[in-house]
């Protein structure tokens, strides 16, 4: 396993530095060949990342302070002499490397570095079957997360725009081994000023209405300049256009809302693929919206319901819902949101609910919200009555 991986390093180094000779000041080179020989690349098993939806995620890669580890099971499970094998390795080491270049400039970019590691990646793999003359349908289109692939539609929407002054391939380096504020400058000069405010969202946590806004930037750009949407379908030859191979549902999306008439006659034809593509997205994000929320409120009937349970049961059920409850309103992630939406959907009384239940386990008369509760169909209705008129009568003994 050791030589597996040892091999893959191998590769990866080489890769990079091939595309990054041409693009590159040797100083900059310089300073990634340190990195090279500085930062070890080891194996480990990395643990599963449990989210509060029981959804899990494996990393295959992490880069961290002084090191870069690569998931055991990954190498284990790679033959180097398979292709594409290889190349989802050597991809995977490529793509943390790409966060340890980048890491000699500027701060983590969130989600908006982690798609721009994976098209670089990929942009490290192509140009190297490029240069040792390998057919170009064999140009790797390199398998991607589900949480990773909204950011790189994003990412591949505004290089298509960037490719439009020939600045695409140039733009991923400076992304890369650059600095945040020359990339942002240059994109400014594009997209005008409102980039800075896309820039600041998508490279941060707080980062879930990003596309939107990618969006109202993109098609008021088309508005102002039109877009060559021809090239987009028909040419895919070559190392820079296969970066939009993959196609982007976001610039999908910008086009449509710029309208057909933002295009150039000759442009028009092509417009319908795109209309076609930003629906079929819609109807999906559609869908995986519904079963997303109906796997939150499966888990919140499975996990809070009453029925069957005994009194002490009960009582651990309606103290798990106000605590987790108290947690999710803690956390800004995604999932704990949706959590909060649909829990306050269901007990539309929980924040009074929860405050009451805290100020009476305070007073230690928490138990009694169980008093006559019927245990063959306990509800939450009646243990928030139970709830009130234990506060009211606490409430009127205060007064007299
Ligand atoms: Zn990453």
């Amino acid at each position: 396993m050791k030589e597996n991986l040892k091999q893959a390093i191998k590769v990866a180094q080489s890769y990079i530095l091939l595309l990054l000779e041409e693009n590159i000041t040797s100083e900059q080179l310089v300073k990634i060949n340190n990195l090279f020989q500085n930062c070890p690349v080891e194996v480990a098993e990395i643990p599963k990342n449990q989210t509060i939806l029981s959804r899990c995620t494996q990393a295959a890669g992490i880069a961290i302070k002084d090191k870069i580890i690569i998931d055991a099971r990954q190498v284990r499970n790679t033959n180097l002499t398979l292709e594409s094998e290889k190349d989802e390795l050597v991809a995977t080491i490529i793509h943390e490397y790409a966060h340890k270049i980048r890491s000699l400039n500027n701060n983590f970019g969130h989600n908006f570095e982690e798609g721009f590691a994976n098209i670089f990646a990929e942009l490290c793999i192509n140009n190297a079957k490029l240069k040792n003359n390998t057919k170009q349908d064999s140009f790797s289109s390199l398998q991607t997360s589900y949480d990773y692939r909204k950011y790189e539609s994003e990412v591949r929407a505004l290089l298509y725009i960037l490719k439009q002054h020939h600045l695409d391939k140039q733009m991923i380096m400076e992304y890369i081994t650059g600095e945040d504020l020359k990339f942002k400058n240059i994109c400014e000069q594009i997209l005008g000023a409102e980039f800075a405010s896309y820039f600041a969202m998508v490279s941060s946590r707080n980062n879930a209405n990003s596309e939107s806004l990618l969006i109202s930037l993109i098609s008021e750009y088309i508005k102002k300049h039109g877009l060559d949407i021809k090239s987009y379908w028909i040419s895919k030859e070559g190392l820079e256009n296969n970066l939009y191979v993959k196609g982007s549902t976001t610039l999908a999306k910008a086009v449509v809302a710029a309208g057909i008439d933002a295009l150039a006659p000759e442009q028009q034809e092509y417009y319908k693929y795109f209309a076609y593509s930003a629906t079929e997205t819609a109807k999906e994000e559609q869908a995986d919206t519904e079963s997303y929320v109906a796997n939150i409120r499966a888990t919140i009937i499975n996990k809070y319901s009453l029925n069957g349970k005994t009194q002490a049961e009960i009582y651990d059920t309606v103290l798990d819902l106000c605590s987790d409850y108290i947690l999710y309103q803690n956390q800004d992630n995604k999932d704990a949101q949706a959590f909060i939406k649909e829990m306050e959907n269901m007990f539309p009384k929980i924040e009074d609910f929860k405050q009451k239940f805290i100020m009476l386990r305070r007073l230690r008369k928490d138990k009694e919200i169980l008093a006559n509760i019927d245990l063959n169909n306990p509800t939450y209705e009646e243990i928030y009555y139970n709830i009130n008129s234990l506060v009211d009568s606490l409430e009127s003994n205060i007064i007299r």
